[in-house]
């Protein structure tokens, strides 16, 4: 009998052991890239100064991180409904600037949107007010931006925030939502206009296969460190040709391109498109560069 109770408290810890690891394998199944069919595509669209990037996920939903000045919004328009898309599942706005949410207002207007992500900060210029009233006055609601949001994780596919960490920066830049997506082996890392203090805050997570290069290639982000941490594939830089800034910096391009990686600009290479298929990252553009 003795033997007996001690065979089934044997018994009993293997069972528990079975479901667990059961429990363990699926859990790590319902995460396993291998479950995932189709490509991440991810457009930079050329606005001249200004960012735009629609991202099409796998799952058939989509992204909308910035629109350019207002000029452009008609542009980011075009593109997207030549796609066929007639809402916008996220739409992120990076900071209140206009070359990055200027168009946003319009756009808002003409897609049925889904998530609207913005950071948390004080701007009082006219084009951000009439952002803000007009999404209150179409009933949607804006979420605040934070680092370690996850927008979503499935398949695969996760979205993260990795910034605004703090509630108050000194440079309205810095309160760039700052993104991070990852699709199977590889990953896109979205900077907005984010200088060398963000870059620093976040440095052990912005290892990524592509960067979307903070503040349109200005000596005010981009650091050494930042760069070498990145350890990017590819690295865009979205600028207007012949911008008033004089923008990108050459030391800046020069230092992503030592550190290995092939650098694009939206003001050369016009719209560039990157196609993940969760393993390997192909480049499209519309003007080839001499270089
Ligand atoms: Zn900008």
């Amino acid at each position: 009998m003795k033997y007996f109770k001690r065979f089934l408290i044997i018994l009993f810890i293997v069972f528990i052991s079975l479901v667990a690891k059961y429990y363990d394998d699926y859990s790590f199944s319902t995460n396993d890239f291998s479950n995932v069919d189709g490509n991440l595509i991810v457009n930079f669209i050329d606005v001249g100064q200004g960012d735009s990037i629609f991202l099409e996920f796998p799952n058939g939903k989509n992204m909308l991180i910035d629109v350019g000045e207002k000029s452009k919004s008609e542009l980011v328009q075009n593109f997207i409904d030549l796609k066929g898309y007639i809402s916008l599942d996220y739409v992120v706005g990076t900071h209140p600037h206009t070359d990055h949410i200027g168009g946003l207002e319009n756009i808002i207007e003409n897609y049925k949107i889904g998530e609207i992500y913005l950071p948390k900060v004080i701007h009082t210029s006219k084009t951000y007010e009439n952002l803000l009233s007009k999404i209150n006055e179409l009933g949607y609601k804006v979420n605040t931006a934070k680092s370690d949001m996850i927008i979503f994780d499935e398949n695969g596919l996760v979205v993260k925030i990795l910034s605004p960490i703090y509630s108050e920066y000194s440079e309205l830049n810095n309160y760039s939502v700052v993104i991070k997506v990852v699709f199977g082996n590889t990953s896109f890392l979205f900077m907005g206009d984010a200088e060398a203090v963000v870059e620093n805050e976040i440095l052990r997570e912005v290892n990524a296969d592509v960067v979307k290069v903070g503040h349109h290639g200005s000596g005010t982000s981009s650091s050494d460190e930042f760069v070498n941490s990145v350890n990017a594939e590819y690295a865009v830089i979205m600028s207007g040709v012949d911008n008033q800034y004089d923008l990108p910096d050459e030391n800046v391009v020069n230092r992503w391109k030592s550190s290995g990686a092939v650098v694009y600009n939206t003001s050369v290479n016009g719209n560039i498109v990157m196609i993940s298929d969760g393993n390997d990252i192909s480049v499209e553009v519309e003007h080839e560069s001499d270089n």
